[in-house]
């Protein structure tokens, strides 16, 4: 096999929690994450070492990201030459159409695609475990993404538990013309001043008996403190939202893209056509995890 091409969804937060901080500086998590069928596409070709500038070589279709070392898709492939050394050199094209610094994980998602990419194009036999464990030095959301799915994600977002697929709906994403810098966000967050915890039990409750409503009730994300405070469009947009019929509205990760869970896929439809002019606007569903769902 000379190349492979792999799908790196997006996600979610169907909530957001956080429970402190730790000595380390990182923040100690409680989050319900959730693929969905907005994705980038890699496309891995084993090339010859044809001059000194290393194995590895990036393209992308965006200007808004890195090509060099500080692209995730560079760091993951250097952790993997570093261990497997393979004998040849690896070109990535990047085709990115996950909004960037969105919070829907996009680094992370093309991270964990370099993972499976390589482990098969290599036929490496890397373990999903050690994969994970090679990708949470990357970034936090690294292993969740490896899995894929519906997972809570504790500790740092790398304690990982799978859960029951939800039942299908119509999810609209939309993002408003902001990056918002994760790091700024949870330097800004006021952890201990905070006035509501989402109760992810609970929706952990109602994915376990598949019941919808529990879900959208439960839907909650303590970082939106941060974000709508210096960013208002977030909550005009969740505003707008409701307005068009959606059961609710949440902002994603550390924002600024908002998604909406909609039951009837004509009000869904009527809102994505209202808001494509203002905002960028995605309309998706939830996608399950499956052994090789990210090979196209
Ligand atoms: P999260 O939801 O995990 O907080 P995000 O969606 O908010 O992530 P990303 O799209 O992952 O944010 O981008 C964050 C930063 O990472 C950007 O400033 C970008 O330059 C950098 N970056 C490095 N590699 C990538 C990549 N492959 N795709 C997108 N951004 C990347």
């Amino acid at each position: 096999m000379q190349s492979i091409t792999c799908k790196a969804y997006a996600k979610i937060n169907l909530a957001l929690d956080v429970l402190g901080r730790r000595p380390d500086g990182y923040h100690e998590v409680k989050m319900v994450m959730q693929t969905i069928g907005l994705y980038d596409e890699l496309i891995f070709e084993k090339i010859a070492f044809t001059d000194d500038s290393g194995p590895i070589k990036i393209e992308t279709s965006s200007s808004a990201i890195p090509t060099d070392e500080n692209n995730l898709v560079y760091r993951a492939a250097a952790a993997i030459f570093a261990r497997y050394k393979p004998d040849c050199g690896i070109k990535i094209t990047l085709t990115k159409n996950i909004p960037v610094a969105a919070g829907m994980a996009g680094g992370s998602t093309d991270a964990a695609a370099v993972f499976h990419g390589l482990n098969a194009l290599f036929g490496l036999k890397m373990t999903v475990n050690e994969m994970c464990e090679m990708g949470v030095k990357i970034g936090a959301d690294v292993p969740y993404c490896i899995i894929g799915g519906i997972a809570l994600a504790e500790g740092i977002g790398e304690e990982l538990t799978p859960l029951p697929p939800p039942p299908p709906c119509q999810i609209l994403i939309v993002k408003p013309d902001i990056s918002v810098s994760t790091k700024w966000v949870y330097e800004n967050l006021k952890v201990n001043e905070l006035e509501f915890h989402p109760d992810i039990n609970g929706m952990i409750a109602a994915i376990h008996h598949q019941d919808l409503d529990g879900i959208i009730k439960k839907m909650g994300n303590v970082l939106e403190t941060v974000t709508i405070e210096k960013y208002p469009v977030i909550k005009e947009i969740k505003n707008k939202l409701l307005a068009f019929g959606a059961e609710n509205a949440l902002m994603s990760g550390s924002g600024p893209t908002v998604f909406a869970i909609f039951r009837n896929e004509a009000k869904a439809q009527a809102a994505y056509i209202e808001m494509r002019d203002e905002y960028e606007v995605y309309l998706t569903k939830f996608v399950n995890r499956k052994d090789n769902y990210i090979f196209s």
